[in-house]
């Protein structure tokens, strides 16, 4: 069976500011406006500027996507930001669990898991993000981190969510340091995340959940990871703050999708 409609995410990280924020969605909407009926294509900025990047955007383009979300709605939580926040200002999508959240500030899976079920039940699209760390790669323990946090981050999701979500495979070492997995190794990860969702729903869900790479995508190294199989898109950050370079990466996927 061919790839799923390819998804491209752009994710900002803890960059730009609110001018160079806005400069870029505009160039990235229109950097991407030729292959956006190929291809879904999203951006995560920063949260203080979602809702002036969400206004370059438009609504029917490049979609907006928040970069984490808390499980609870509101309340005293001093300094997350809840669904419905998120909602009020058209972001239809979040990253949960990336690695910087589970290596950096320690998120946990459990956490992760609720961060997952609030989003949907919102209503919101969500990506989650699985990968494992050097250290755990050369124990040998590829297989079974990547498994074990898609299963944990799946924990208590029911079948009809899954259209809401898509699965990024971002192996630790590989992001932010111009280290990419070859298409091989990143697509025996790719095949192993789709056995799980196999095995956790069934064919047809395992067959239309996209399964993004993320780790150092550039325009040099999309097309060769994107000809695998089970690699249906890219959750890029660095070059998603260069325009040209990110919609050279939306340009692989649309061309090859
Ligand atoms: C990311 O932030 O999800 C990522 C993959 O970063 P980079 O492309 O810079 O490795």
């Amino acid at each position: 069976m061919g790839h799923p409609r390819p998804f491209v995410g752009g994710n900002w990280k803890m960059n730009t500011d609110l001018a160079s924020a806005v400069e870029l969605a505009g160039n990235v909407a229109a950097g991407c406006s030729p292959f956006l009926e190929r291809v879904d294509v999203a951006v995560f900025p920063p949260f203080p500027y979602l809702q002036a990047v969400g206004r370059t955007l438009g609504h029917d383009g490049v979609m907006l996507g928040a970069q984490d979300v808390f499980d609870q709605p509101r309340g005293a939580f001093t300094g997350e930001v809840g669904t419905e926040m998120l909602l009020d200002l058209n972001v239809g999508m979040v990253l949960i669990g990336h690695s910087e959240r589970r290596h950096v500030i320690g998120e946990p899976d459990d956490l992760v898991n609720r961060k997952l079920r609030a989003a949907l039940v919102a209503g919101l699209s969500a990506t989650l993000c699985v990968g494992e760390t050097m250290e755990q790669r050369k124990a040998g323990g590829t297989k079974p981190v990547n498994v074990g946090q898609l299963r944990a981050g799946l924990r208590g999701v029911p079948k009809e969510q899954m259209r809401q979500v898509t699965i990024a495979y971002e192996p630790v070492w590989a992001i932010g340091t111009g280290l990419t997995a070859t298409p091989q190794d990143a697509e025996t990860v790719h095949k192993v995340l789709r056995e799980t969702l196999r095995d956790l729903y069934d064919e047809p869900i395992a067959e239309s959940t996209r399964i993004q790479y993320g780790g150092s995508v550039s325009a040099n190294n999309a097309e060769a990871l994107f000809a695998q199989p089970d690699i249906d898109g890219f959750l890029v950050g660095g070059a998603s703050l260069d325009a040209d370079s990110f919609a050279a990466i939306v340009r692989a996927a649309a061309d090859h999708g």
